[in-house]
């Protein structure tokens, strides 16, 4: 029985489809687990400098949070419904996200880094952003706000931990110390590390993170989470079964889950 704890719905502006509508193709599919997990309202960029349809406004947060609680009550006995948020890791910013956390009543928190500064390198329309970059530099950055998410105690979760690679920028040379460096940093935080599908609809055509990550992370026995990264009720639980097998031929024979931002093994 799949479960899936990374999606969207149209607060974002970027993803479409009512929160329900999420809910009901994840029973359609037959999933055992929901979880609602949409962006984080921006917080370290004014709005009137962001980009629209990046994320829901901060006065959506309490309405969205509200609506995901009462389709958590709606569907009890027919699918669990997981209230949870993919919040940002911007450097300098962690104490403003722990009082917005603070504020809601979440299963869990996923924590990702699409933005390094104002750069947002998980946005397609930025791409330029790696015309003035270099990549290996690039990686370096990216990867070190990835320890010092995992490290803040924050999240339960890191959303999406290679998204780097998206759009199919590579460094040149090796990038491996980069991985290990990483799988022990968040090994030592004890946080859980998602695995994302939607890396596979991506020109890097593979799940976040890549094979020889999730090697060495179950060599250091880090737990995980599983996620579609749905934009679009269609996509709920897609790709899952080829990252579940992906798991099961590393040596992976549990994922997690969350209720009240305490984990549980759930098996594969
Ligand atoms: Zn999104
Ligand atoms: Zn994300």
């Amino acid at each position: 029985m799949l479960v899936d704890y990374h999606t969207h719905h149209e607060r974002c502006g970027h993803a479409v489809g009512r929160l329900e509508e999420y809910v009901r193709a994840a029973r359609e599919r037959g999933l055992k687990e929901i979880g609602l997990s949409d962006h984080q309202p921006v917080l370290h960029i004014r709005p009137e400098d962001l980009l629209p349809e990046v994320a829901m406004p901060l006065e959506e947060l309490p309405l969205y949070v509200q609506e995901a609680l009462a389709l958590k009550e709606k569907y009890r006995g027919e699918i669990e419904v997981k209230v949870g948020l993919e919040a940002d890791w911007v450097a300098g910013y962690g104490e403003q996200v722990r009082a917005l956390l603070a504020q809601y009543p979440f299963d869990y928190v996923i924590g990702s880094v699409h933005f390094l500064g104002d750069w947002d390198h998980t946005d397609s329309r930025q791409l330029a952003g790696w015309e003035t970059r270099d990549v290996l530099t690039t990686y370096e950055e990216y990867f070190e706000q990835i320890r010092a998410a995992a490290a803040s105690g924050l999240f339960d979760t890191i959303g999406h931990i290679d998204v780097i690679k998206r759009f199919g920028y590579k460094p040149e040379r090796s990038w491996e110390h980069l991985l290990e460096e990483t799988v022990v940093a968040v090994r030592d935080a004890g946080v859980c590390v998602e695995v994302n599908a939607s890396g596979l609809r991506y020109p890097c055509a593979e799940q976040f993170p890549s094979k020889r990550m999730l090697e060495m992370m179950h060599s250091h026995r880090v737990p995980l989470t599983i996620g579609s990264d749905a934009h679009k009720p269609e996509h709920v639980g897609l790709g899952l079964d080829t990252v579940v097998a992906l798991l099961r031929e590393v040596g992976y024979r549990e994922v997690y889950g969350f209720t009240g931002r305490e984990r549980y093994a759930i098996g594969i």
